[in-house]
């Protein structure tokens, strides 16, 4: 029977946190140690049998090497089913088991993480070797400690016939055939290897593939496909695609291998050793097929330690996936031998790990940002964390949806991940943390900045703001939009100089652009009287505009240039756009149901309608006219390519006079483009015209079509 703190809420109905915390206060030795086993054998058995870790490695090993150092100081403690005498976790039913003919180990961890970790490990193995000063420097491989499963791969006559997984160390189970569809595993080796030979290897994913497979995932589950889920980490979902009892869906998920170390091998004839050192071996393995990471290095003693400990420490988040930290070896095969075992680990590894790239932490608030493009953003706002090497505080959630399929609410327990360069992210909820009574997150149906209605549009995951030019978060975005070349160009209004204006509050709508004196523009950082005199000659330019450019420079979702200039032409006049009905809307050439309610929402907004008034009165025009329908232009239906430097115009004002004229401009060159005009260093777009024979214009062409005769 096991004791009744053992299994947290197992047996108690009480959390594992209860039971730490309750059992932290009364201090006696044995009961803090048979808390933490009970503890601990939960956590692993989640982790090694379901695949499914309840709270972060850094988590467990705090506990792990709580009870070990309990242990030492009360050696009367120890008992045989601690988890700190055993390897891994129990070996499913639904799979054949493995008899491991040379067990599969763990490696001891070194608490220390600092480059003196590296030292400490020297020291040991110097020390147990019995070696004095006057002997040299250890030979050491220095290894990467990749983040996956521990596999063992057995190779009879050079043919694969079983792969297993490390189970209890001693008994694994068979996943021959998910560990097939692995393909940098070989399935069969070069004549010169042994009869027998295990290899023993660690199965990773990818984090480009873990990603890609997560968003997968997310589509089904969004889809309604049920029984899915997201895994949490490169690591769990490796574990889960071998440890997969339908191969086809192991074969789905992408997993790579590399191998470290030998199991069973058929001695040699005459009873040498096949190689003397550790090192050899991989390289042999490598020569037979088997990836051996790059970064594996012979290195001598502790100063060489320390620096491959240092060197892949800035090296990790560059790598394409996880690792928690490196391994040290001794070289010599030999001095191996002498070293031996303990338990469930060999003296002559250790395991140096880099700081945990998951932690816990307490979610304090979500607050809920507006981006430049109105999109709303739930963010976790977190007690510090320090995770993947920096001190984190905040978490997207990315929008609600995902904000509810975490199912993050504020008071909770959260595991954090940062790997890589990745954005740190929260991957899970401690379930078993969640103080009573707190609600589920709910998006704001407004947008919190200014007001304005927030929407989802069907298909779409992300909130939105409607505001667009109202709202104070999107200014930025909506100024230098208005400025751009293609939208009112307004020449010389960077993106720094809209940074300065708009956080010194002189611009608060577009419209006040046009109110802008020369004194508060050469007022600005790095604005001479010149360029403050161009800007305010360039606005007043700008005044003068075209209803396709100003409809396209008022940022509304999804009405890009083409679609603006489509509108200008179908109605002719704003006010018919702005009052025009989605049903009317749609009849405009490349305007679907998304943008119809897009644009209809846009002008809806009474602010909206505000800035394009307070615009009119600032005196920016354009010349209206009558819906003109596009075949009567007399380029309709001509696709035009422009490359090289033209000398007669820039190719964008030749784009938009021809354009006007009813011509498409396209991007590149087919057999349906019925005109190339090239100008001076034209390249290639030029030899494809000639190569497929369409006609190719110059300056004077080009003037010719300008004139809307066809050359
Ligand atoms: P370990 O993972 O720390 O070390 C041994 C394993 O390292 C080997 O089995 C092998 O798979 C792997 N490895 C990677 N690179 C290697 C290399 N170059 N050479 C040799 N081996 C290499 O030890 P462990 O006993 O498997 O388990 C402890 C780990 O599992 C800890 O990181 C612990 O945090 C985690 N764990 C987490 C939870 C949880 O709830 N989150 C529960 C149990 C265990």
């Amino acid at each position: 029977m096991s004791h009744p703190d053992l299994f947290g809420d197992l047996s108690t109905g009480e959390s594992a946190d209860t039971a730490l915390q309750k059992n932290h206060s009364l201090g006696m030795p044995s009961e803090r140690a048979a808390v933490l086993r009970g503890i601990l054998h939960r956590y692993a058995h989640a982790y090694y049998t379901l695949d499914q870790p309840e709270v972060p490695d850094a988590e467990y090993d705090r506990l792990f090497q709580e009870l070990q150092a309990l242990e030492a100081a009360h050696p009367e403690l120890l008992s045989p089913d601690s988890p700190t005498q055993r390897v891994g976790g129990a070996v499913l039913d639904a799979f054949a088991q493995v008899t491991h003919r040379v067990p599969m180990l763990s490696i001891r961890t070194e608490t220390d993480t600092e480059a003196s970790g590296a030292e400490a490990f020297d020291t040991r193995i110097r020390k147990e070797l019995g070696l004095t000063e006057a002997d040299p420097a250890v030979s050491y491989v220095g290894e990467l400690k990749f983040d996956g499963l521990a596999m063992s791969l057995r190779y009879e006559s050079g043919v694969l016939v079983q792969a297993a997984t490390r189970g209890d160390g001693e008994t694994g189970e068979e996943v021959t055939t998910n560990i097939r569809t692995i393909g940098q595993i070989p399935l069969r080796l070069p004549s010169d290897a042994p009869d027998v030979l295990e290899v023993r290897g660690e199965v990773y994913m990818r984090r480009n593939d873990f990603e890609a497979l997560n968003e997968r995932q997310r589509q089904r589950i969004a889809a309604g496909t049920k029984g899915e889920k997201t895994f949490v980490n490169p690591r769990n979902a490796a574990a889960g695609a071998v440890r997969q009892l339908d191969s086809g869906i192991a074969a789905e998920r992408p997993l790579s291998f590399f191998a470290y170390g030998l199991g069973d091998i058929t001695p040699t004839k005459d009873g040498a050793p096949q190689w003397l050192s550790h090192y050899d071996m991989l390289m042999q393995l490598k020569a037979w097929g088997f990836p051996v990471a790059e970064q594996t290095a012979c290195v001598q003693g502790a100063f060489g330690l320390v620096a491959f400990h240092q060197r892949i420490a800035s090296e990790r988040d560059a790598l394409p996936y996880d690792i928690d930290g490196v391994v040290y070896k001794v070289n010599d095969l030999a001095l191996q031998a002498r070293l031996g075992f303990v338990t469930r680990e060999p003296r002559w590894a250790v395991a140096h790990k880099y700081p945990a790239q998951e932690e816990m932490t307490t979610v304090l608030a979500i607050d809920v940002q507006v981006g430049r493009t109105g999109k709303l953003t739930p963010v976790a706002k977190l007690a510090p964390v320090f995770v993947g090497g920096v001190t984190v505080t905040n978490a997207t959630l990315h929008n609600e949806l995902e904000a509810r399929r975490k199912d993050v609410r504020v008071g909770d327990t959260v595991i954090v991940r940062r790997a890589g360069d990745v954005i740190p992210e929260v991957v899970s909820v401690v379930l078993d943390r969640r103080p009573p009574d707190v609600p589920q997150f709910t998006m704001m149906s407004h947008c919190p900045v200014c007001g304005s209605l927030a929407e989802r549009e069907e298909g779409e995951a992300d909130h939105r703001c409607t505001g667009g030019l109202f709202c104070s978060a999107q200014r930025k975005q909506a100024i230098w939009h208005f400025a751009h070349r293609r939208a009112m160009d307004v020449d010389g209004l960077g993106d720094k100089l809209v940074d300065q204006l708009v956080d010194a509050g002189h611009v608060k709508t577009l419209a006040d652009l046009y109110r802008l004196s020369l004194s508060t523009l050469s007022g600005m950082d790095r604005m001479a009287e010149k360029s403050a005199e161009n800007l305010l000659q360039a606005l007043e330019k700008s005044k003068t505009s075209t209803l396709g450019r100003f409809v396209f420079s008022l940022g509304i979702r999804h009405v890009g240039e083409a679609t603006a200039k489509e509108l200008a032409r179908h109605f002719g006049q704003l006010d018919a756009i702005m009052v025009a009905s989605e049903d009317a809307l749609l009849q405009v050439a490349d305007v679907g149901p998304v943008v119809a309610h897009s644009i209809r929402t846009f002008f809806d907004q009474s602010h909206n309608r505000e800035v394009v008034q307070a615009l009119r009165d600032a005196g920016v025009t354009w010349p209206e006219g009558d819906a003109l329908a596009p075949t009567e232009m007399p380029l309709a239906g001509v696709t035009v390519v422009l490359t090289g430097t033209l000398q007669s115009m820039g190719r964008d004002e030749a784009k938009e006079k021809l354009e006007a004229l009813g011509a498409k401009v396209a991007g590149s060159v087919s057999k349906k483009t019925h005109y190339v005009v090239a100008g001076a260093e034209a390249g290639s777009k030029l030899d494809k015209a000639q190569a497929l024979g369409v006609p190719v214009l110059d300056d004077a062409g080009l003037a010719v079509l300008l004139s809307g005769e066809k050359p």
